[in-house]
């Protein structure tokens, strides 16, 4: 028994427990994987406060040490579902929990193409992480489908491991200037407007795409950063509500559901960033200790 339990310890969930554990409140954080959360799928981070530039292991890597110093427990395991009765019962592929506040802060899954033989493909050409698997296409042919910032920062990566990139936009680069300008400087990233992948072109592993004006490309993988949505089937058998599949909360980051928070990009809210999740994070918990 904790007072709080926090789900996923990207920054957002990280923050909480910082904020949580130096008010004096007992936290505990599950997360399913490594620390860091996206972060770690990203190359260089140079819009984070006080770090000019910094590789998204390494800011995660800070993160998780501070946390760890100031004794905020981190449990490796994956929620599986939470359940209300006089307190939340969080339960995971291991053990089970009970605490007074649950704050979610799971983030998002990447957004599928939806392309036939998109998840056959899965590590044999498709990838939704360029930092994660980018070395496996060295000097040869990829593509990179999608128009904002995540789209850009992972085709820059590859620009410089891969022989050619080509970047897949379906309208128009809706990405910051700053990106967009280091993209039409590299002389190895092809940006094609106005074009959708309509086919993959396969046997055992990716060869090439068809696009929606009928061309062929020849690539052999092909990296997918058109977004993401939450995964909240966990928290089915409570009644949260949701807009477009993310989290509805007020300003105190409180869900329709007394005593659950949600913080981050499972939040319903304009901007997806680590300065926003941390933001989410530190106010959450601030309205926690203000509560109890
Ligand atoms: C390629 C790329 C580049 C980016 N570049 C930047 C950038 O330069 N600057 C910037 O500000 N933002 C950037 N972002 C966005 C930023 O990374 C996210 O907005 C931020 O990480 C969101 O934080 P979060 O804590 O809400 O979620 P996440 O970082 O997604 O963390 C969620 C955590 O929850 C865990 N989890 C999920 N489900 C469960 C479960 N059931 N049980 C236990 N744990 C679970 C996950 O393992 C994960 O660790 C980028 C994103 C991508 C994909």
């Amino acid at each position: 028994m904790v007072k709080c339990i926090i789900i996923g310890a990207g920054p957002a969930g990280m923050s909480a427990g910082l904020y949580l554990k130096r008010a004096g409140i007992d936290v505990l954080i599950i997360e399913e994987g490594v620390p860091g959360g996206e972060m770690l799928k990203t190359n260089i981070i140079e819009n984070y406060l006080g770090f000019s530039s910094i590789s998204g292991g390494d800011l995660a890597l800070k993160m998780s040490e501070q946390i760890k110093s100031f004794g905020v427990p981190i449990i490796n395991d994956k929620v599986t579902s939470v359940i209300r009765k006089d307190q939340f019962i969080v339960k995971t592929l291991n053990s089970e929990y009970k605490a007074d506040y649950v704050i979610v802060a799971i983030g998002r899954e990447p957004l599928k193409l939806g392309v036939k033989g998109e998840s056959d493909l899965l590590n044999r050409g498709v990838s939704y992480c360029a930092t994660c698997d980018g070395a496996f296409y060295r000097d040869e042919d990829v593509a990179v489908v999608g128009g904002g910032d995540s789209a850009l920062t992972e085709a820059l990566y590859l620009s410089d491991i891969c022989h050619k990139v080509y970047l897949l936009v379906r309208k128009d680069l809706r990405a910051s200037e700053i990106l967009i300008n280091r993209v039409k400087n590299k002389e190895n990233i092809i940006i094609l407007k106005n074009t959708l992948v309509d086919e993959f072109i396969y046997s055992d592993r990716l060869n090439g795409v068809i696009l929606n004006n009928g061309d062929k490309i020849s690539i052999s993988g092909l990296f997918i950063a058109i977004g993401g949505k939450p995964n909240l089937d966990f928290l089915n058998e409570l009644s949260v509500d949701t807009n477009k599949g993310y989290i509805k909360t007020n300003d105190k980051m409180e869900s329709s559901l007394k005593g659950l928070y949600a913080i981050g990009d499972v939040r319903d809210k304009d901007f997806y960033q680590i300065i926003t999740a941390v933001s989410d994070g530190a106010i959450a918990a601030l309205s926690i200790r203000e509560e109890s």
